[in-house]
């Protein structure tokens, strides 16, 4: 099948390519983002080697077909749009995991909270704090995600990725220079495919334990039954030293339970926007500019967004950053 969207200049190399990569014409982005919100893709492609990723990617460099690269959507706003180009998924086919001593070598496509029951039914710790984020191994690696204040980069030392020109590279911890929710990888037009972790010797029963608590304070905080892409706001530790952090910053602002559209303010924790059912893109983008014009008024505070939104071109950037 066709996209009624794709540009004529490069369907017919899309067509080609589906037939090396396994693909999806006009793949609905909606159901690959935990937002649950977008339009179609021309062409979504789920390579199971790190060969193919290398394929596609030259491909789209050949043809200068826009290329986006996912895991599981869980910090992206795709557009109601959709994207007109290829989108790039590492997930459940390229997921291998490999542990030799306390060092863990996993695919791109690993989907974190798996990986971090694994390390720790290996007495390997590190990971305890990933056991609640809800994306892959790839996604982690790129926005040095994490939680309790900590970042999957302390425990990288080595990245395998597949550059812009489709070359295959081994990366070192220093040279991917990880901070607080960002890597050198972020615009680099690298695709993480591969990834080795250092962790440390402890028993299981511990790992478990601080696993355990991590995960109830989850459920007790966050909204849980509703669509969502975790913390829209990026939470710094120079905020939360001058205002505190942005779940607290957007409450006292009086915001939670605001609704543009069909997307609202959590009424659990402020610093989520929910999906009520059939929130668009648009809406999201909206009520992010609302809640910062709020606070910005009420504290002169700038708030800057976690969230990546992917315009209908294939361009990612912070979400208060695109115009709605
Ligand atoms: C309920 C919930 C709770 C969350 N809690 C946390 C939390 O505690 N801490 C935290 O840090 N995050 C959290 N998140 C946000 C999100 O899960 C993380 O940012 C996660 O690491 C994103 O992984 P992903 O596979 O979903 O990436 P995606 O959302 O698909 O992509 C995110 C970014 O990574 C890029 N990318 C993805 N895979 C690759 C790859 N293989 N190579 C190169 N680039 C790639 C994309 O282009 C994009 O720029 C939460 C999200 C939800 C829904």
């Amino acid at each position: 099948m066709t996209s009624p969207f794709s540009l004529d200049r490069y369907q017919k190399q899309l067509e080609q390519l589906a037939k090396v990569v396994c693909s999806v014409f006009d793949a609905p982005l909606a159901e690959h983002s935990s937002w649950k919100i977008g339009g179609p893709a021309d062409l979504l492609v789920e390579p199971v080697t790190v060969d193919q990723v290398a394929t596609v990617v030259s491909f789209a460099r050949r043809y200068e077909i826009p290329l986006l690269v996912i895991g599981q959507g869980t910090n992206l706003l795709f557009d109601d749009a959709g994207l007109r180009g290829i989108v790039l998924k590492l997930g459940q086919k390229l997921s291998r995991i490999d542990i030799k001593g306390n060092r863990i070598t996993a695919e791109a496509g690993v989907w974190v909270p798996g990986l971090a029951r694994k390390a720790m039914l290996a007495g390997l710790s590190g990971l305890e704090h990933t056991i609640g984020i809800p994306g892959t191994l790839g996604g982690l690696v790129l926005m040095n995600g994490g939680s309790q204040r900590k970042g999957v980069g302390e425990n990288v030392r080595r990245v395998w990725i597949v550059d812009q020109q489709g070359q295959q590279v081994e990366l070192s911890r220093d040279e991917c220079v990880f901070s607080y929710r960002q890597s050198a990888l972020q615009g680099s037009g690298a695709v993480v495919v591969k990834t080795e972790l250092e962790c440390a010797r402890q028993e299981p029963q511990l790992i478990r334990q601080l696993m355990l608590e991590d995960l109830r304070e989850r459920r007790h905080k966050f909204p849980r039954k509703q669509p969502n892409c975790g913390s829209v706001f990026l939470s710094t530790s120079e905020m939360h030293a001058s205002v505190g952090p942005p779940g607290r910053v957007i409450e006292e602002a009086g915001l939670k339970g605001t609704r543009i559209g069909n997307a609202e303010v959590s009424h659990q924790h402020a610093n989520f926007i929910v999906n009520l059912n059939g929130a668009t893109s648009k809406d999201v983008l909206n009520l992010i500019a609302h809640i910062r014009l709020t606070v910005k008024q009420r504290i002169g505070f700038n708030l800057c967004c976690e969230v990546r939104y992917v315009s209908p071109a294939g361009e990612i950037m912070p979400a208060h950053l695109a115009t709605v």
